[in-house]
């Protein structure tokens, strides 16, 4: 164990103390994102040369990327009448023949001070051909002293991403010592069998070579992303997400938790409870729900259905089964507003069945704050419903029998965890909206089990999304009036500009002045957003509910969940602005009546634009898995649904969209480990585990630590 401190003490040596980095380049590494020798280790390449054999120029194949070396014969920049800054030319020859390398971008500085006439250069890239002639663009480019180097030559070359004042022999340099030197530091205690079956190299090995790939390697394999010592890294990071998402899984269910009955009696009376009959989907999850809490292990599962798929009830009648037992129930909703909206509802539902239900806000007042307190912890409140404030230290329960987690992107890992401590290994049911593609579901969700409500309640028909260019905002008003005649509702929504809050009111604001006052002076126009107290915003709500408001102008507080059936129409100020799961997210709260409902994105875009591709996905399907899968497509991962704030360990490599086969069987490993040891105990198992906290910094609670 001892070994394993000392080596990731030396793996976080400041970059600087490594031969040939000063204070300076120091600084410039920085700028890269190495600070330390682990950094640097995991710093790959973007990709390679193979200088092991390098043609001469008459050999040069045009749609093939090679890699040769030519002297400099002229430079010069050439204006055409199509392109009056001109392009900056260098003709190249060797003893077999010429080309030309041409930059259609350039910093001419750089370009007269860097090169000379009659040096000698290697140059990679895709070969052309321009009338007749052969020609490469913008191509790596480096400044040849000795051929004979072992490093830069006469191998398959690594090429990193460059910044000013790093050159690629300069990090080449670096990088090879830094590799022969510390890489034996880096261990991954992935057993020799899973290994073997995966064929996977040691860690240490595999870094060695994915930076400075041996001899005899296949240099499509290495392009192709089959090379082993690549997959090797992308497999690790994702085997130890993986195997802590199993500690975590397992460690819930081998808990004791609350076996709930249900009762021929209890189903009765929630029967008689409901608005309405529950879809076919909404029965299934039900039934699944109702194995899990009948079980005495707590449950941990995950109700995924698109906007407006009904997971409100879902959860209430879970909530239900919990109250009738005797136990209390915790529901966490992301905003206010959210928060006020399911509190009104639940309680007009569960009023018949005499529960008492509270409301727990960041904006209770103080005094009416500490009742709810003393309330719960005498088990005076049946339900609770509020934002993250439910989860804050001061709130004690007396039986927490079932939390649920509403609109799960936007809390981690981290608050399941708080609420969880809140009871006895209570229940606990989280509901998403955001329809994510399957791999992610096993990262981001891989620890719970997953229900999905597939279906629409009846009637319902999908909302008609329209893309108006600002220009033709007239259109979108005209649409509104008519709308508005019918008596129908409209919703306005503006844009956060740029997270700041104040700009996002006064935007909002300044809307609704100018529709009340310019636009449509007959109608009754709203104004909500996020900086108004509670009680503001409810009596808002209640007014547009009870159709005494036409037009509401918000911000995106009404994002999720806000359920207002007759409101019909939504326009999206600067729908460019927005990512494409916050317009779906937005266009779920129309087309939740029985009439067509319309989506209007009003947006300044230009042809070439990113937001076009978008909007148009808008238009063109309501079907939130496409929408999502598209999005995943656009934005990868990272910043997908707040992988970052859920509080896993940080990929430095793997991608989950791309690395997906990787991540299953790295999935299918880890998890049958933690079957078979599920607490890591066992010696065999002990690096694993030790290893395995490391990644996960803390993050993760293991019942021992050894
Ligand atoms: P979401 O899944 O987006 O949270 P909600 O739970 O808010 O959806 O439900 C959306 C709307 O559909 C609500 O008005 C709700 O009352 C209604 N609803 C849900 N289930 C059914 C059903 N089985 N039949 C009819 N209406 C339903
Ligand atoms: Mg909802």
């Amino acid at each position: 164990m001892a070994v394993l401190i000392e080596k990731k003490m030396e793996l976080s040596t400041p970059i600087q103390f490594t031969k040939g980095v000063g204070p300076k380049l120091a600084d410039v590494l920085k700028k890269k994102g190495i600070e330390t020798v682990e950094d640097a280790l995991y710093y790959l390449p973007r990709k390679y040369e193979d200088r092991r054999d390098i043609k001469t120029i008459s050999k040069l194949e045009v749609g093939k990327t090679e890699t040769f070396i030519g002297k400099i014969i002229a430079m010069k920049v050439c204006s055409y009448k199509k392109n009056r800054r001109g392009i900056f030319e260098m003709a190249l020859g060797d003893e077999s023949g010429t080309i030309t390398a041409k930059w259609f971008i350039y910093n001419y500085g750089y370009f007269k001070n860097r090169f000379k006439k009659g040096q000698k250069i290697i140059l990679s890239g895709e070969i052309k051909s321009y009338r007749f002639q052969r020609e490469i663009h913008h191509p790596d480019v480096e400044i040849i002293k000795d051929t004979s180097d072992s490093i830069n030559f006469n191998r398959i070359v690594p090429i990193y991403s460059e910044t000013e004042g790093l050159h690629q022999k300069t990090i080449r340099k670096i990088m090879k010592n830094v590799v022969d030197k510390h890489s034996c530091l880096l261990i991954s205690p992935i057993p020799s069998f899973i290994r073997k079956r995966q064929n996977l190299l040691e860690l240490s090995e595999a870094i060695k070579r994915v930076h400075f790939p041996k001899q005899d390697t296949d240099f499509t394999d290495i392009i192709s992303g089959r090379y082993p010592a690549y997959r090797t890294i992308i497999f690790d990071e994702l085997f130890f997400l993986e195997l802590g998402l199993a500690v975590l899984k397992k460690g819930l269910t081998v808990e004791k938790g609350v076996a709930f009955k249900i009762t021929d009696n209890i189903k009765e009376r929630i029967a008689s409870s409901l608005p309405f009959n529950l879809t076919k989907a909404q029965e299934r999850v039900v039934a699944e729900i109702e194995e899990d809490m009948k079980r005495p292990f707590p449950m941990n599962r995950l109700i995924q259905g698109d906007v407006g798929s009904g997971k409100t009830i879902v959860a209430l009648i879970s909530a239900l089964i919990a109250v009738e037992n005797g136990y209390q129930v915790c529901i966490m909703a992301p905003t206010e507003i959210l928060a006020e909206q399911h509190f009104l509802s639940i309680r007009h539902l569960t009023k018949k069945l005499k529960m008492k239900t509270a409301l727990l806000t960041g904006n209770i007042k103080k005094a009416r704050k500490d009742e709810v307190f003393k309330a719960i912890k005498d088990c005076d409140i049946d339900i609770v419903i509020g934002t993250h404030a439910v989860i804050q230290e001061s709130v004690e329960f007396n039986r927490l029998g079932l939390g649920v987690i509403d609109e799960q992107h936007r809390f981690g890992v981290i608050q399941r965890a708080t609420l969880i401590r809140k009871g006895y290994n209570p229940d606990i049911l989280v509901m998403t909206a955001t329809p994510i593609p399957r791999t992610l579901a096993l990262t981001v969700y891989g620890d719970l089990d997953i229900s999905i409500i597939d279906e629409l309640p009846p009637g319902r028909r999908p909302v008609v999304t329209k893309l108006y260019h600002e220009k033709d905002r007239k259109k979108v008003y005209r649409i509104v009036q008519k709308e508005v005649e019918k008596g129908r509702q409209v919703y306005i929504v503006c844009p956060l500009v740029e997270e700041s809050e104040k700009l996002d009111l006064k935007d909002a604001i300044q809307m609704a002045e100018h529709i009340k006052r310019d636009i449509f002076p007959d109608f009754r126009v709203g104004l909500i957003h996020g900086r108004m107290n509670s009680d503001e915003k409810e009596k808002i709500m209640l007014l547009f509910k009870d159709k005494r408001i036409d037009i509401l102008v918000s911000t995106t507080v009404i994002e999720v969940g806000i359920d207002v059936p007759n409101a019909t129409v939504m326009v999206i100020e600067h729908a460019e602005r927005f990512g494409l799961s916050q317009l779906h997210q937005l266009r779920g709260r129309v087309g939740r009546g029985e009439d067509i409902s319309l989506c209007l994105l009003l947006a300044k875009y230009s042809k070439s634009d990113g937001a076009k591709r978008r909007l148009n996905i808008m238009e063109s399907t309501t079907d939130g898995f496409k929408i999502s899968e598209e999005d995943l497509a656009i934005r990868g991962p990272g910043d997908f649904i707040g992988i970052r704030q859920s509080g896993f360990p940080d990929f430095r490599v793997a991608n989950i969209v791309r690395d997906k086969e990787v991540l299953i069987e790295a999935r299918k490993e880890a998890f049958s480990i933690v079957e078979s040891d599920p607490n890591l105990t066992d010696p065999s198992n002990r690096y694993l585990k030790k290893v395995l906290q490391e990644r996960w910094k803390g993050r993760l609670e293991l019942a021992t630590v050894g």
